[in-house]
């Protein structure tokens, strides 16, 4: 049989097949899948292959084999500094809330955020809430910062998770698929699910730029069906959208804008800092790329040499 994990308690996994029944499953015995050192073998949206057992009248699931994920999102673990928590797997779309304030989103958490999910190989969509709280002024502010990721190419959508306004365009964009919901702590994340689908109240997952240090949360991430053919990832309790390591060498690749413009760069290893003949520094004084995305990009490179100094200070 075969069917897809819908929630994870450690040892006791939810699987539905795709006639509707739910199965408790179970894995056998060791149980390890090759390059993927993780503390959990089987996460929320894996499909796998599972075999019967009945035991006193008790109809349970084994499962046998995970199918090759489309993409995966992690955890890491701070204490086993190598070994990553897999929170799901299998997720078609991600929707990052963005407010201007109450709370206030800048671009640089945006665009780390955006990193993560090209990364990860994951759709991300931007949804501009709360634009019936916007002055003009504001509403100036959020076009022109749907201007800059639409013209790299992600999707924008401004809406109001309270009035309802052009929530149907994010329903139909998760029509058939998986998605996920992040943003900061009241950008409207309940208020959104709840609008779209009334009576699921979910926790969602709250990003947050501090990892979590020793704090091991003990709840888990949950698939649910929703009645119009979509299913949302709940990851209550999980900060973070995971964190992806990286050579310095790549970051680029993951600023799509940055990426079309590599191979004009005089050098092809080019970190578009300093190095001569730099197409992506030329673009950006030819404001086609935008500064707020360049001030990010060397953000996130400065993080990862400390990271990489730190660690192999410690090794
Ligand atoms: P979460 O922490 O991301 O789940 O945020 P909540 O859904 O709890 O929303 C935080 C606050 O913002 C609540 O008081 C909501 O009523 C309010 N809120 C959420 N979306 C909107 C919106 O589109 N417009 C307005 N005016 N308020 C909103
Ligand atoms: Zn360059």
């Amino acid at each position: 049989m075969t069917g897809i994990v819908y929630k994870s308690t450690g040892s006791w996994y939810t699987v539905k097949t795709e006639d509707g029944t739910v199965y408790d499953c179970r894995i056998k015995g060791k149980f390890r899948i090759q390059d993927i050192k993780s503390t959990n073998p089987v996460a929320v949206g894996d499909k796998v292959d599972f075999k019967l057992e009945t035991k006193s009248d008790k109809v349970t699931g084994v499962i046998e084999h995970i199918h090759e994920r489309q993409n995966y999102i992690v955890r890491k673990s701070v204490k086993l500094s190598k070994q990553t928590h897999i929170i799901a797997a299998n997720i078609d779309v991600v929707f990052l809330l963005v407010t201007l304030n109450n709370p206030p989103t800048f671009t640089a958490f945006i665009d780390r955020f955006l990193v993560t999910a090209e990364a990860y190989g994951i759709k991300a969509v931007l949804l501009f809430n709360k634009i019936d709280t916007y002055t003009d002024d504001e509403l100036l502010e959020v076009k022109y910062l749907a201007a800059l990721y639409r013209k790299i190419g992600y999707e924008c959508i401004g809406i109001s998770a309270k009035t309802g306004k052009n929530v149907d365009k994010v329903k139909s964009i998760m029509v058939d698929k998986v998605s996920m919901f992040s943003g900061h702590s009241g950008v409207g994340k309940s208020t959104l699910i709840n609008t779209i689908e009334p009576g699921l109240s979910l926790r969602t997952a709250e990003i947050s730029e501090q990892h979590q240090q020793g704090q091991h949360t003990t709840t888990f991430a949950e698939m649910f069906d929703l009645t119009f053919k979509a299913r949302i990832i709940d990851t209550p309790g999980i900060k973070g959208f995971g964190v992806v390591d990286m050579d310095k060498e790549e970051l680029g690749d993951y600023f799509p804008e940055f990426f079309e413009l590599k191979s004009k760069c005089k050098f092809n290893n080019c970190l578009h800092i300093n190095e001569p003949k730099c197409a992506v520094k030329e673009a950006l004084n030819n404001e086609e790329v935008a500064w707020s995305r360049y001030r990010s990009y060397l953000q996130i490179l400065e993080g990862e040499e400390e990271h990489y100094r730190k660690n192999n200070y410690d090794e």
